[in-house]
This record gives structure tokens, C-alpha cells and sequence, in this order.
């Protein structure tokens, strides 16, 4: 069975946007219990790598680091684990909640830029990001830097997702690593 419920959620962005391939490295930010690992191993990914600050059984075909994904060593550790750059990264992370609307709406948007500046440095070109963001005004930013970085950008709230909640799904597709501003 799955770890979460959250599963359900991959399951149903994965049939609607085709996102894992057989064969794809895939990154898993935010993975505990686990249960988009497990999805994304049983539709074909050869390898994930993971983090979550909280500790995750075992997951076999996955490594799983126990840690900050804003640690500046991760991204090469996470290359290192799937032995190459990854062709999909999935972030299900989300912040604690204040029950300040406002408030928590800044910070998952601050999490979910945080993860895209992550992925472009784990990405391989052509690859594929998704991350969870809220329904509301602050993420323009977010945005336009998404549509420069990839081909093609959507949104979507799978039904698994609960109705009452402003969780949403981003989801960019054909990452063109030429078209990024120089880094420092
Ligand atoms: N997709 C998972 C599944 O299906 O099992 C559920 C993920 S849960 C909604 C979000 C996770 O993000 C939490 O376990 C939390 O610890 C993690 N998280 C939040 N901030 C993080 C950070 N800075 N680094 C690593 N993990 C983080």
C-alpha cells in the first residue's frame, strides 16, 4: 500500500501530465513517509533520491537523506546518489503553518522558489518540476521565472487534493537551461 494519502495526489498529476517515464532519475524533495517515492518507483523511475528533514523507512530502489534540501551540500549529494542530474524533480514540501493566511502563503511560495532555484542546479535539460504552491496573488515571481526556464507551465489541483484547502500543484515541463540569467 501507500505510505500517505498524499500519494494519491502524484497518481492523479501523473495521469493527467505523463511526468515519469520509465528509466528517469527522479528527486523527491519533502519525502516523508514516502509515498511519492513509492509512486514514482513503481511508474518506472530507475532511481529516486530523496530528502526530508524527518526520517523515512527504507523505500527499496530509493536513497533517502535525512536533512535540509537548502543545505548547500545536498544538491550534490542527491547527484551523486542517482549518479547523474535528475529528469524530474518533485517537491510535495510544505512549510508549518501559522493559520495566518498571508503568512503562510508567503512562506510556501518562498519554499517553492526555493526548490526551483534547487532544481536548476540538479536538473538535466529537457527535465521536468513540480511543486506545491497555494491559490493566491504573491507567486508572479515564481512564475516568470518558471516560463523562462521551461517550455511549458501549468497549473493543476488534483481531485485527491482537499477541496477546502488552497493547495495547488505547479507543474513545468522542458527545462532549457540556456534561457537561466547567469548564476552566481
Ligand atoms: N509527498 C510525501 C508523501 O507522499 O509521502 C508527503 C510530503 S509532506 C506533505 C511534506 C514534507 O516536507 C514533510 O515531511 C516535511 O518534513 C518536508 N519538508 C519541509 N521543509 C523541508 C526542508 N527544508 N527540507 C526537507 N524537507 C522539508
Amino acid at each position: 500500500g501507500w505510505r500517505s494519502r498524499a500519494a494519491f495526489k502524484l497518481i492523479e498529476l501523473d495521469d493527467r501530465f505523463q511526468l515519469i517515464k520509465p528509466g528517469m532519475r527522479v528527486v523527491d524533495l519533502g519525502a516523508a513517509p514516502g509515498g511519492w517515492t513509492q509512486v514514482a518507483l513503481k511508474r518506472g523511475a530507475a532511481c529516486v533520491a530523496g530528502v526530508d528533514l524527518l526520517p523515512v523507512e527504507p523505500v527499496p530502489g530509493a536513497e533517502i537523506i535525512e536533512g535540509d534540501f537548502t543545505d548547500p551540500a545536498m544538491a550534490d549529494r542527491l547527484i551523486e546518489l542517482l549518479d547523474g542530474k535528475a529528469d524530474l524533480v518533485l517537491s510535495d514540501m510544505a512549510p508549518n503553518t501559522t493559520g495566518h493566511t498571508a503568512t503562510d502563503h508567503i512562506r510556501i511560495i518562498g519554499l517553492a522558489e526555493e526548490a526551483l532555484d534547487f532544481s536548476f542546479d540538479i536538473l538535466a535539460e529537457g527535465g521536468g518540476f513540480v511543486a506545491k504552491v497555494f491559490q493566491g496573488g504573491a507567486e508572479q515571481s515564481l512564475l516568470t521565472t518558471l516560463k523562462q526556464a521551461f517550455t511549458q507551465v501549468r497549473h493543476a489541483k488534483p481531485p485527491a487534493s482537499r477541496k477546502d484547502s488552497c493547495e495547488l500543484y505547479v507543474i513545468a515541463t522542458g527545462f532549457r537551461p540556456e534561457r537561466l540569467p547567469p548564476r552566481s
